[in-house]
């Protein structure tokens, strides 16, 4: 046997699920992939992230875990996994990734969620600049100024109605001219009296300022092609997340979106000794303190499984 714990992903849960195994002395050794960091190194400062009276910059807070997950002896291999899978013969995991083949006892899948964008030019570099896909960390710097945000569903809705109490005003930019959001949902934000409805539309191009920080969008109506301008200081994207769980097969169970089936109560799918914790397996929270804390009964129940051998 190669390892007793691989870790895949380098997110809070990933972080954390390290610190937690290497303190129990398993020595796991943490695949990064490309997003060292995760999600949290494209956003700005982080102010709910409980130990941080002064708010933390995001990419300070994983260099953080990152350092302490090292300290107590993870050792890190800066590689893309490509898949996983078990030996018929004794049920060890093998780990592939870009630079070969690792065997493990036991894996924990913390490898997160990507946030759709709608993959307009400037995209890319307004993100952090006015451009987020998480009203929750980012609403409350949005105080009195409009903000937008894009989709439909639950998560467009909730996160209007959340952005309601700073920003002065609130449009929901939605490509049909009906929401998927439940009825309840649908209720709190079509009868709020800041929130403004743009139906049948999407936004066609972006326009930001000399330093870079969005300051207005060019709508497009869908059915009529017509375009307008629209001054705004954020975007706020809510049309989905991507759970990064396609190279799994089918070790683990995935509902309909992709995101990971967990047993009831802890963090094993449906294959013994195979762990999933963060927003690869949250579809509803998608916090970081929340994927912390995933991350921290995964190592748990992976050191129970581990010591049974
Ligand atoms: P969702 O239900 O999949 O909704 C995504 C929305 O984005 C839809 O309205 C969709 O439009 C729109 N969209 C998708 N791709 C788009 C594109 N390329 N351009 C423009 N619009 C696009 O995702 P979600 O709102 O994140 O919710 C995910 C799950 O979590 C759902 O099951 C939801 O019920 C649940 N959730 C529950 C709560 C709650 O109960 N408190 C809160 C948040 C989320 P169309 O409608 O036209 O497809």
């Amino acid at each position: 046997m190669d390892e007793q714990l691989i870790i895949i992903g380098a997110g809070p849960a990933g972080y954390t699920a390290a610190i937690y195994a290497a303190r129990a002395s398993l020595k796991p050794l943490l695949f990064t992939g490309g997003q060292i960091g995760g999600q949290l190194t494209t956003t700005t400062e982080v102010e709910n992230f409980p130990g941080f009276a002064e708010g933390i910059m995001g990419p300070d807070l994983m260099f953080q875990m990152s350092e302490q997950a090292q300290k107590f002896g993870t050792r890190f291999a800066y590689e893309d996994v490509i898949s996983v899978t078990q030996q018929s013969c004794d049920d060890v995991f093998v780990v592939t990734t870009s630079g070969g083949a690792y065997k493990s006892k036991a894996v924990i899948i913390a490898t997160g969620a990507t946030a759709r964008y709608l993959g307009i030019d400037g995209e890319k570099a307004l993100i952090g600049h006015g451009l987020t896909a998480c009203a929750t960390c980012d609403g409350s710097f949005y105080r009195d100024v409009p903000v937008c945000v894009v989709g439909g569903g639950d998560s467009a809705c909730e996160e209007a109605h959340f952005l309601t109490r700073f920003a002065s005003k609130v449009y929901i930019i939605h490509r049909r001219d009906e929401l998927r959001a439940s009825k309840a949902m649908q209720k709190r934000v079509l009868e709020h009296d800041k929130i403004e409805m743009i139906w049948d539309s999407t936004i066609a191009a972006y326009q930001s300022d000399k330093d870079g920080e969005l300051e207005s969008i060019t709508l497009e109506n869908l059915k009529t092609g017509e375009q307008s301008s629209l001054d705004l200081k954020c975007v706020f994207m809510a049309i989905g997340h991507t759970p990064n769980s396609s190279f799994l097969g089918d070790l683990a169970d995935r509902d309909d979106a992709g995101f990971i089936i967990r047993k009831p109560d802890c963090t094993l799918t449906k294959t013994p000794g195979l762990f999933a914790a963060g927003d690869v397996a949250d579809a509803i929270y998608k916090q970081a303190i929340s994927a912390a804390g995933m991350g921290c009964w995964a190592a748990l129940d992976a050191e129970r499984y581990i010591n049974q051998f």
